[in-house]
């Protein structure tokens, strides 16, 4: 063992996972070897009263403070770092850019299990492959077990022994083989096995040209935007590709915006690939996650499917990132380390010199600005796969028309049509609960949150009124509380109102709520989904979920309720929204063999958005947008941050906002404009008051920095200690 005098004199730094935009200073550990240092390494460390486990970021041999003050490490929990040196750059790069504490932006790249100092231990995987037995029987001799029969032609075909995980699907088949003796355990001498369990299908010229496009971007580092419209075989597109991936002995990495199209994706994926593939998303336990996280950090699953924080996932041997979705909110984290993981994927894979490919039927209109300025590569696929058509629009203009809980006389007959035919209605209405506000025909009191302003909503199955803000709840009134007399009347309407009054007006069909409040026990949705896939359901009635990706082959209907509020929203995204979120839903039409017809109820027939939308379609309506946003000096064409403060009190807020806008005189604001203070949209949320400021700037090099000389002076003003404030750097809404 070498000396330990030489490493007393090594500064270890480490990012701790607290607020703090620094990295700390530590000693090593009294017993260590310097060899043991390595970057990248988690650490256990006494932070103030408590113990944290922080990331060696860097070994150096100053510190501004006395080494006499200095702490020591108490442990050093990897002996190597469980990140590569590109993902440890990627992380830095990451906190410089969002203006994030290191420590917090290192902590959301490993799973809660390691971030909390558990050992980054991966269970022994068995492996199957055949014997000589099993080499040397015929298939055919099995017809008897069809199932046994499928996996020993699988195993036969694919020549290599693969992880127990990717035969999953196989499990009393494989005890079957097993015990007759064809398939044996073996030690497993690849660590990435694939087999095709079906074939591809033969790809359509656009989809051909597609994956053509990506696979000869293999090993290197480039951006396809696969922009496909509803239906067009994206995912077969994805497929094709990632079984090239898989040949070459690389893994992928799959985001998803949602958990809820994790399964779905999951089950067409096993369908075609028996390969060892992992999913995580926050719905799995602490210890599934850890290894799902450490199957690809040490290569032996070649697929990954998750979440926006699955990006972060170390990859042995990285070869493609495919961000399904890539126009939808949900990437971007909202709070905390507000991140874009579109963004930071693309980072990532120019770091890793590998491609990225996004898919959407409704790309985002920066990544269609991308395409524009030769960023980006475009892929096309202007048609449905298949047999399938493009789904027909309707307007039904509801003025001065008879509504029976918002549904016209015009769409309840073309329900009535629909279902009649043995086919699936949907309808959309994005807002849960029974109604968004209870009033009193007497009075006039409305329902209230008393901490945040906001109504709130009625959820008449619960006999609850709750807060969709701060989650408050109270008992659904039955006498008003102001005037004690006055007769409650439910006002406006909600997904729990229309299942109501559809399931009354058709008894005899089975109604299938989805929104969040039906799809909280875990297992429900996927439940409903099969629900719906197998016919059981006759109307589909849900909030956003539905505007999601899913497959629903019957629906040959669906129908928009309430558009006219999107129509007029306050923020400047809301059209880009309102304009994905009805192609998106009215693509859930017609995806099979029956044509679909998708109704759209307004008081607003002639609003451009939707002239626009529905006669030149979604690229008219994206380059019509990208155009005024161009002309208002908006993103993409200009570059944001979103300063958000909240404090008990209304003045705090303001006093801090203003001491920010002294600084940013004192370091000269150069091409930013300073938006601001001004309250927010909500400004009084969970009982606390809540403004803003926004910076914004033609250059994004002037924008950051601004805030790289601002950031520090916040950390120092006084007024900071008295709020919560937080920064958002190209933020998505300005709430
Ligand atoms: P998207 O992801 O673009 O919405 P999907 O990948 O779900 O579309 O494909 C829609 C349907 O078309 C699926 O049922 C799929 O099996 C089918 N499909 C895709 N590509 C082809 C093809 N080349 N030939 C026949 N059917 C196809
Ligand atoms: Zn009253
Ligand atoms: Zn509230």
């Amino acid at each position: 063992m070498p000396n330990c005098d030489t490493a007393r004199t090594l500064i270890c730094k480490v990012a701790v996972p607290v607020p703090l935009d620094r990295l700390f200073d530590y000693l090593p550990p009294a017993d260590c070897d310097p060899a043991d240092l390595q970057v990248g390494a988690r650490v256990l460390i006494p932070f103030g009263k408590r113990q944290l486990v922080g990331v060696l970021l860097a070994i150096e041999h100053n510190s501004a403070v006395d080494t006499d003050k200095l702490k020591q490490v108490i442990e050093i929990l990897d002996r190597q770092s469980l990140l590569s040196d590109a993902d440890l750059r990627l992380l830095r790069w990451a906190s410089l850019y969002y203006h994030h504490p290191p420590g917090e932006v290192m902590a959301i790249a490993f799973p809660a299990a390691l971030r909390q100092g558990r050992p980054a231990l991966l269970p022994q995987q068995r492996f199957f492959g055949l014997s000589p037995l099993g080499q040397s029987t015929l298939p055919e001799q099995l017809r008897r077990a069809p199932k046994q029969q499928a996996l020993l032609s699988l195993l036969q075909t694919s020549g290599v022994c693969l992880p127990g995980a990717a035969l999953a699907q196989h499990k009393i088949a494989l005890k079957a083989l097993l015990d007759k003796g064809f398939v044996i355990e073996q030690a497993a001498d690849q660590s990435v096995a694939v087999a095709m369990t079906k074939p591809s299908l033969a790809a359509n010229p656009d989809q051909q040209a597609a994956i053509d496009a990506v696979i000869a971007n293999l090993g290197k580092f480039a951006v396809s935007l696969l922009d496909g419209v509803t239906g067009s075989g994206k995912t077969e597109v994805y497929m094709q590709i990632i079984a090239k991936v898989l040949a070459q002995g690389k893994q992928v990495l799959v985001l998803l915006p949602e958990i809820s199209l994790t399964p779905q994706l999951e089950q067409r994926f096993l369908q075609r690939f028996a390969v060892n593939m992992v999913s995580t998303h926050s719905k799995l336990t602490d210890k599934q996650r850890l290894q799902a996280w450490l199957s690809m950090q040490q290569g032996q699953a070649a697929i990954m499917l998750g979440t926006r924080s699955a990006l972060f996932t170390p990859l042995q041997r990285p070869g493609l990132i495919i961000l399904d979705e890539e126009h939808d909110s949900s990437f971007k984290q909202q709070e905390g380390f507000r991140f874009s993981a579109r963004d930071v994927a693309i980072a990532r894979a120019k770091g890793l010199g590998i491609p990225v490919l996004l898919g959407s039927a409704t790309p985002s209109l920066e990544s269609i600005a991308n395409v524009a300025q030769g960023r980006y590569q475009l892929l096309d696929l202007p048609r449905r796969a298949g047999h399938a058509s493009a789904p027909s629009f309707q307007l039904l203009d509801i003025r001065n028309k008879r509504l029976q809980a918002g549904l016209s006389d015009a769409l309840l007959t073309e329900i009535h049509a629909t279902l009649a035919k043995n086919q699936q209605a949907l309808i959309f209405l994005n807002r849960r609960g029974y109604a968004p506000v209870q009033i009193c025909h007497g009075c006039g009191w409305v329902s209230r949150c008393l901490r945040c302003d906001a109504n709130l909503v009625i959820h008449a199955a619960e006999r609850l009124l709750r807060c969709h803000h701060c989650g408050s709840e109270q008992a659904l009134p039955k006498h008003c509380p102001a005037c004690k007399t006055g007769e409650l009347q439910a006002l406006g309407l909600g997904t729990e109102r229309i299942e109501q009054t559809l399931s009354a007006l058709f008894p005899d069909k089975a109604v299938v709520r989805l929104d969040r409040d039906t799809t909280q026990r875990k297992g429900s949705l996927e439940q409903y989904l099969e629900q719906i896939n197998d016919g059981q359901a006759d109307i589909i009635l849900g909030t956003q979920m539905l505007a999601k990706g899913h497959h629903f082959p019957a629906v040959t209907l669906v129908a928009i309720l309430d558009i006219d509020s999107g129509l007029f929203s306050i923020d400047y995204h809301g059209s880009e929204r309102l304009a994905q979120l009805i192609v998106q839903v009215a693509g859930r039409a017609g995806r099979a063999d029956h044509a679909g017809k998708v109704l759209l109820q307004t008081r607003h027939p002639q609003h451009p958005l939707l002239d626009t939308l529905l006669s030149k379609g979604y690229r008219a309506f994206a380059q019509g947008a990208l155009e005024e946003r161009r002309q208002a000096g908006l993103p993409p064409f200009s570059y944001q941050a979103l300063m958000r403060v909240q404090a008990n009190s209304i003045e705090e807020p303001q006093q801090f906002l203003h001491a920010v806008c002294q600084a940013i005189s004192a370091l000269g604001a150069g091409k930013t404009q300073v938006l601001g203070p001004v309250a927010a949209p909500m400004a009084r949320r969970a009982g606390l008051f809540r403004f803003q400021l926004l910076l914004q700037s033609p250059q994004r090099k002037d924008l950051h920095h601004l805030l790289d000389r601002l950031l520090p002076a916040i950390y120092a003003l006084k007024e900071s200690k008295k709020v919560r404030w937080s920064l958002d750097v190209d933020p998505l809404d300005l709430y």
